[in-house]
């Protein structure tokens, strides 16, 4: 059976949405993920402290929604493969860890707690696949494991990531549709 490894942010929860709501309520900067051309996101930012401020002040993990077709795509996803969530919350976020075991507890109740990897080195976590919206891990990922490929999902702030090794879809379902001939 084929190991997959699915990100959470972007991939699966719309928390960039969640975030940016919350930033632009206490600095009052109109900024919208749509804005965001790279990943730096607090570089777009007219207030940079108060986008970190964003995340840790708000409940925004709690408070957000699964992306479009993720659920179903995820959960075809568990019955097809060795299925991992690789994830990474930033220090910032006091319970961030707790949150995001909640929010999987809540959307996915019979996704084993123990299949949940916390860590900020995804290129030291070995797969045959793996789901991503950054393209910073992506690089590292792909570069530390030869044989692996990766799914971007498209996001505003990935629009430029290129590799070979790596096919560009809008949802977690497309990832199935792709990829349930290999598994
Ligand atoms: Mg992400």
């Amino acid at each position: 059976m084929k190991r997959v490894l699915c990100d959470m942010d972007g991939v699966l929860v719309n928390s960039t949405e969640t975030w940016l709501d919350e930033y632009r309520a206490i600095s009052g900067d109109n900024l919208y993920p749509r804005d965001l051309k790279t990943y730096d996101f607090d570089r777009y930012a007219k207030h940079p402290k108060l986008v970190w401020k964003a995340l840790s002040s708000g409940d925004v993990f709690r408070k957000s929604w699964p992306l479009f077709e993720a659920v179903s795509g995820f959960l075809h996803l568990g019955d097809l493969c060795d299925l991992y969530v690789v994830t990474y919350s930033h220090e910032s976020v006091l319970d961030g860890h707790r949150a995001k075991i909640d929010w999987m507890a809540h959307h996915f109740p019979d996704f084993p707690e123990d299949q949940i990897i916390f860590t900020r080195h995804k290129h030291l976590v070995a797969a045959d696949y793996i789901i991503e919206d950054n393209p910073a891990v992506l690089n590292k990922w792909l570069a530390a494991w030869p044989q692996g490929k990766a799914y971007i999902i498209d996001q505003p702030y990935n629009r430029e990531f290129k590799h070979p090794r790596c096919k560009r879809v809008n949802t977690v379902l497309d990832v199935v549709m792709d990829i349930q001939e290999e598994l």
